[in-house]
């Protein structure tokens, strides 16, 4: 790296940037002092520092490394990319997807578990070194799910590349601690459903799946090479999904004296949410549909659901938000004789990205000539959506140029079969395999990780709490913090 690009760095770094995770003048304030330590911790790791030293270094086992994870992708994972994407499956749907993907893990002798976490298209695939597996956990995640739109699922998010990025990465990395006696273990996590409800890793990290990973790693195609800047976020705003479901009685038209009528439960509910909205800050984000609303005009509907997804920028006044649309949804439903369950079956939470890693795979990144590198970093924001795996367990998300056009398009589809896309996904697999050498073999970038990562936890903790403290007048009693 030039001196002036590290010097760009370093400016970067130290400029007062961590402020963009905080969208409001109340985060702004309660993340003041919170953002001088990680200012502080930050000029103490010096992240881009130690990045650069380790990718100075010159190392024949980590060359050897990535040339064999370069020869992996050229020969078979390119091929396997190019046809998960030909053959999209969308979320929950991926059977054939997983059947594909688990085949070569058990050809190449992984131990694979299918169907994990009670989801039927979730796999763990783990390899334990001949030298035994006491040892590193090293984990990588792999997505598979499709989009959907009016002409059928196809692979717009270039989900189709992930887990073969994987495989090179994971494959040559097992090779190389075959051959050098290292004991330990490297876990593939298949994380279906990314694009739909609910998130499919808050649930396998609920029921245990990631547990006992000391890192995890992932890539995703993006339409710029990047890194996040360190501290805690969220791409897209903190989220509850919350499924309001009103039961009534049926009863004939004719009669409906008889029956009580769900429909109206949920119409009532929508109402007033929508009444609501200047009583809530106006940086929310409330967007719900009427899901079901009963069967037929000539029958009391039963049954109604409102599905919402109600998005603010931090958890704690999301919390809030939350409690008084469930208050709204009891209202409605005493009010019209009927009853609500409410179902919040997803949750998406501030993540924890951290300068050790970003710095590092960045600089890989960049050694490994990765195109329309974006000079500044992005919002913070962790390395899996749901930001709830980042805050138990060190991670990086790896973001390599790999389509002229945005996430979510044909035009990204038709570059994950180009040479844009093909060449992005090799630069991923390599800095994958770089970055995964180095936490291997350095002591003292683990410990580095390690540490950050604690403090980061610990002051996202106490962000949270000075946001109680400022909200609590303004909501006039505690909020309960979800
Ligand atoms: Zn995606």
């Amino acid at each position: 790296m030039s001196a002036s690009r590290r010097l760009l760095l370093l400016t970067l770094l130290f400029s007062p940037l961590p402020v963009i995770a905080q969208s409001t003048d109340t985060e702004r304030a309660a993340a003041r002092d919170i953002l001088k330590q990680i200012d502080a911790l930050e000029a103490r790791l010096d992240p881009t520092g130690m990045a650069n030293d380790l990718v100075g270094r010159s190392d024949a086992d980590q060359d050897a490394l990535v040339r064999r994870t370069t020869e992996l992708w050229e020969s078979e994972m390119q091929a396997l990319s190019d046809f998960i994407g030909h053959n999209p499956e969308v979320g929950w749907e991926e059977f054939n997807t997983v059947d594909t993907l688990t085949a070569v893990l058990r050809g190449r002798g992984w131990d694979v578990e299918v169907g994990v976490a009670g989801l039927e298209t979730a796999f763990v695939a783990t390899w334990t070194s001949p030298a035994g597996a006491d040892g590193l956990m090293l984990g990588l995640i792999g997505e598979y799910d499709a989009l959907r739109d009016a002409d059928g699922a196809f692979h717009g998010d270039q989900h189709n590349a992930q887990t073969p990025i994987v495989f090179a990465s994971a494959f040559a990395l097992a090779e190389h601690m075959a051959a050098n006696g290292t004991p330990g273990r490297i876990r593939i996590y298949g994380t279906p459903a990314e694009e739909v409800g609910p998130p499919a890793k808050t649930i396998m990290h609920e029921a245990g799946v990631f547990d006992g990973a000391d890192l995890l790693i992932r890539s995703h195609g993006v339409t710029q090479t990047s890194r996040a800047q360190v501290g805690f976020g969220s791409c897209c705003l903190n989220i509850n999904e919350v499924k309001y479901t009103f039961l009534g009685k049926p009863s004939h038209q004719m009669s409906s004296w008889h029956g009580r009528n769900a429909l109206e439960a949920a119409v009532h509910f929508y109402t007033l949410v929508d009444g609501l909205r200047s009583t809530f800050r106006p940086e929310s984000s409330i967007q719900g549909v009427i899901s079901e609303g009963g069967d037929a005009p000539n029958v009391v509907p039963q049954r109604a659901v409102v599905d919402y997804y109600i998005r603010y920028p931090d958890p704690v006044y999301l919390a809030h938000v939350t409690e008084m649309m469930d208050n709204a949804a009891r209202g409605a439903a005493m009010a019209t004789g009927t009853e609500v369950q409410i179902d919040r079956y997803g949750e998406y939470r501030d993540g924890i990205s951290l300068g050790t890693l970003q710095e590092l795979s960045f600089a890989y990144a960049g050694s490994l000539d990765a195109p329309n590198i974006a000079p500044e970093p992005r919002r913070p924001s962790g390395y899996e959506e749901t930001g709830v795996v980042t805050k138990d367990i060190p991670g990086i998300g790896i973001s390599i140029y790999s389509s002229r056009e945005a996430n979510h398009t044909r035009g990204m589809l038709e570059d994950t079969f180009s040479d844009v896309g093909h060449t992005g996904f090799r630069i991923s697999a390599e800095t994958m395999s770089s970055v995964l050498y180095d936490f291997l073999t350095k002591p003292e970038l683990r410990e580095a990780v390690r540490e950050e990562h604690r403090v980061l936890a610990g002051l996202l903790d106490q962000y949270h709490e000075a946001l109680r403290r400022a909200y609590a007048s303004e909501v006039g009693r505690p909020i309960s913090q979800n």
